[in-house]
């Protein structure tokens, strides 16, 4: 009987830590996601051409984006974040942080991550190399933006469409090539479940890894090794094949 009532417990928190750790992640995410798309899709359909939840694959890896917007001006890359809290962050750290009251977590630079995403874009139109990209970050959730140093744009959902209609004033695409292109990125995308099931898996797999060599102060990037150094911002730790590799680690 005890060993039974032990058996359910370890059941019961067994579930409740997989709910936390990967389905509330999860919803949250869509959620975050879908919010966007809502506030795209008041876009005028003949003057931006729209892709949400795009998968590519390019070589061995795979690059999740969340919504690519395609207008006159060129392309925007719009990468959503749904956090609650204040976030800290500077355009080219590592590492952004979230505080709720004392509790303080880390979070990947969202604006590092949506340039790969960037890459990931230019590298399947390598023919459109005249294409201007407009990278935005978005957050969707209950989030303050305390401290974000950059110059690129990092906003509330209630500012994007403000934010693309400002940004789109230049006449480079003609709707035919803004079509072409958006053809041409849907051909790459992976809409098939068990690849995003791999991706998901592949970007744990590349998370555990990285944190495994940033304890024992290896740089992630490029496998020299992490040494304590000064800056303006105080002591971190840097790569030491600086200047050719920036990779930074904060000291915590
Ligand atoms: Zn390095």
């Amino acid at each position: 009987m005890e060993f039974l009532i032990i058996l359910i417990i370890l059941v019961f928190y067994g579930i409740s830590y997989y709910i936390k750790k990967r389905v509330v992640p999860k919803i949250k995410g869509a959620l975050g996601e879908y919010k966007v798309s809502t506030k795209l899709k008041r876009l005028k359909k003949k003057e931006y051409l729209i892709l949400n939840n795009v998968l590519f694959k390019i070589g061995n890896s795979t690059t999740q984006i969340d919504h690519i917007v395609i207008c006159k001006s060129g392309i925007f890359v719009i990468e959503t974040k749904n956090y609650k809290g204040w976030i800290h962050g500077h355009e080219n750290s590592e590492y952004w942080t979230q505080t709720i009251y004392k509790y303080k977590k880390k979070l990947r630079n969202p604006i590092k991550q949506n340039w790969v995403h960037v890459y990931a874009i230019k590298k399947i139109l390598s023919e459109y190399n005249y294409v201007k990209y407009f990278p935005i970050v978005v957050f969707a959730g209950s989030g303050k933006l305390k401290n974000i140093t950059t110059t690129l744009p990092v906003i509330y959902t209630n500012k994007l469409l403000k934010t693309i209609k400002k940004l789109n004033e230049q006449e480079n695409l003609s709707y035919n090539q803004m079509k072409l292109i958006s053809d041409k990125l849907h051909q790459f995308n992976i809409i098939d479940r068990k690849e995003n099931r791999n991706h998901v898996k592949q970007v744990r797999k590349q998370i555990r890894e990285r944190k495994k060599k940033e304890k024992l102060k290896i740089c992630p990037r490029c496998g020299n090794g992490l040494i304590k150094k000064k800056g303006k911002y105080g002591r971190f730790y840097g790569c030491q094949n600086f200047p050719k590799c920036r990779y930074t680690l904060s000291i915590n």
